[in-house]
């Protein structure tokens, strides 16, 4: 009802922007705009992909109302490089005051260091169903696409500087790291600060690239409003020179006026930000009033999103960085499942994602939300959520099993047998989970596989032993001799290729049997006793420890061979 509907669900969030959004565009005949913008200085880690799926939802939503909408993603690729992170050659620093599209790669895979960054996340999203119109700013700047709303902020410069005069205070906390560097940007700005010489010019809203050095760091000394000449000196190459701004595309708006600029330019309907930048006097915050202000359109549709965390992720390898990115969600969960922790929460809602045992209970949750899907009688916000995850408007369904087996099971079997997908796709055939091949249980296999070696602490792994312990089997009581003699043979009855059922009717039978009671005995508490103790023997024999997976499935992933190699003497 909510695909074809009109108004969806009022309580749900996607619904609600989307209504904002038309009604940002009220009563004019054109595209709606949904537009998410990201600086491609660094990995974009999973809480940046906030940005992104929150605006491809909202434009999922318009598309299945089948209003024509856009995603328009900006890369902010024209924004100064601001410092050489760890890790990379620290002769970078030369870089510092370029635009990111003009750095080179330093780990020489791609043109450009904003490029090295966009490759991976583009990968990413192409992988979760997102669909979006990019565009690259230092592509709109220097093709003189914004040439005509550049020279207008340059004539409104004094409306401009009264708007971020109510806002600028002489000493602000900064909130995140993010809003830390709003802020070194903003003094960035305000290095222009200058004596009378270029009285009206320390605020100028653009900043041109050095031409002869390629730097921000220019210092300007003149503007004239007739010729629209800019002279200007570089602070780090001395270098003097006038840029025309009416013929000439060689610098940009000073950030907190290239926002509110692109939303009037793209004619942007709704664009959600962080938390941090919904502050008072934040970028966000003053673009708003200037879109109105000086560039005459109403603000866009909009609301703060809340912070995404990460557990689990210690054991990450170390050559990903410390904070996981979309391409580290997606090795281990569904496309559906991550786009799915996005969407299942209000925007403003924090959260966290555990890569840690927390992933098997988040699979669960999916798989049973998914039954729950598949009744038309229990359609309610939840179901619309699962919707909105497995599938879009312009991808169809995403990748997901056409074999439902649980997460947990197949973890747990790629723990035990550390082995090939074909190895753990057999075993799960005999755990009863009939499937006609490896490929029906992709995309999931290889995410369990994937997350038991890379996620699962050592400690919580099983090592199944090399060879038999052979002092603990010489120390074996009368009773464990039976135990294990009784479990072998019943074994070695079996055909060669185990299955669960019968194997758990015998190993749970074992202690029945040594006490002379049939293998579907009920219990007594006398066997369930022996049942504890039994088990115990098992895995300390098979895998080291006192406990472990479901036994049962330790044995039919281990086979008779192997099972009669570790419980009997050598
Ligand atoms: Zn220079």
């Amino acid at each position: 009802m909510a695909r074809g509907g009109q108004q969806g669900d009022p309580h749900d969030w996607v619904t609600r922007a989307a209504d904002d959004a038309i009604r940002h565009a009220a009563g004019e005949d054109r595209v709606i705009t949904c537009s998410s913008g990201v600086s491609p200085s660094g990995p974009v880690h999973l809480g940046n992909l906030r940005e992104f799926l929150t605006v491809h939802f909202v434009a999922d939503e318009l598309r299945r109302r089948g209003v024509p909408v856009r995603h328009l993603h900006v890369w902010d690729d024209y924004d100064r490089f601001r410092k050489v992170p760890a890790g990379v050659d620290p002769s970078w620093a030369e870089h510092i005051g370029r635009p990111l599209s003009a750095v080179p790669d330093p780990w020489e895979c791609h043109p450009s260091w904003a490029e090295h960054f966009k490759a991976p996340l583009r990968a990413a999203l192409h992988e979760l169903g997102v669909d979006m119109d990019e565009i690259s700013q230092t592509e709109r700047y220097t093709s003189g696409v914004y040439r005509d709303r550049v020279l207008h902020a340059v004539r409104h410069r004094d409306d401009i500087d009264q708007v971020l005069a109510k806002y600028r205070t002489k000493e602000r906390v900064p909130e995140s790291e993010q809003e830390a560097e709003e802020l070194a940007d903003s003094v960035a700005d305000d290095e222009d600060v200058d004596t009378e010489a270029t009285a009206g010019l320390e605020r100028f809203p653009f900043k041109p690239y050095c031409r002869e050095c390629g730097r921000d760091t220019t210092h300007i000394t003149a503007y004239d409003d007739e010729t629209t000449d800019l002279s200007y000196t570089c602070q780090s190459c001395a270098f003097s020179g006038v840029t025309n701004l009416a013929t000439q595309n060689e610098g940009k708006l000073v950030w907190k006026v290239d926002w509110p600029m692109r939303w009037a330019h793209e004619l942007v309907d709704f664009e959600p930000a962080g938390m941090d930048h919904a502050t008072p006097g934040s970028s966000f915050t003053v673009g708003h009033e200037l879109v109105e202000t000086v560039f005459g359109m109403p603000r866009p549709a909009w609301f703060g999103y809340g912070f995404v965390g990460f557990a689990g992720v210690q054991k990450m390898s170390s050559s990903k960085g410390s904070v996981p990115t979309a391409a580290d969600g997606l090795e281990v969960m569904e496309p559906g499942i991550l786009r799915w922790l996005y969407v299942r929460r209000r925007p403003q809602q924090t959260f966290t994602i555990d890569f840690g045992p927390e992933i098997v209970r988040l699979y669960d949750e999916w798989d049973a939300l998914g039954r729950k899907a598949a009744d038309p009688a229990k359609r309610d916000a939840a179901v619309l959520a699962q919707e909105r995850a497995s599938a879009t408007m312009t991808a169809g369904a995403l990748p997901a099993p056409p074999v439902v087996v649980p997460f947990r099971t197949l973890s747990s079997v790629a723990d035990v047998t550390a082995g090939s997908a074909e190895l753990i796709s057999q075993v799960i055939e005999h755990v009863g989970h009939k499937h006609s091949s490896v490929t029906d249980l992709e995309p999931r296999l290889s995410r369990a596989m994937a997350w038991t070696s890379e996620f699962v602490p050592p400690e919580d792994r099983t090592i199944v032993r090399s060879e038999a312990d052979a002092d603990r089997l010489d120390s074996l009581s009368e009773r464990e001799r039976q135990w294990l003699s009784l479990l072998v043979d019943g074994l070695a009855a079996m055909p060669d290729e185990l299955d669960l059922t019968p194997v758990t009717a015998l190993v749970y039978g074992v202690p029945k049997l040594a006490h002379g009671l049939p293998v579907d005995a009920d219990p007594t508490d006398e066997v369930k006793a022996d049942q504890k103790e039994f088990f115990r023997l098992l895995y300390n024999l098979l895998v080291d420890k006192d406990r472990g997976p479901r036994l049962p499935t330790l044995v039919v992933a281990l086979g008779s061979d192997r099972i009669r190699s570790l419980l009997t003497p050598p």
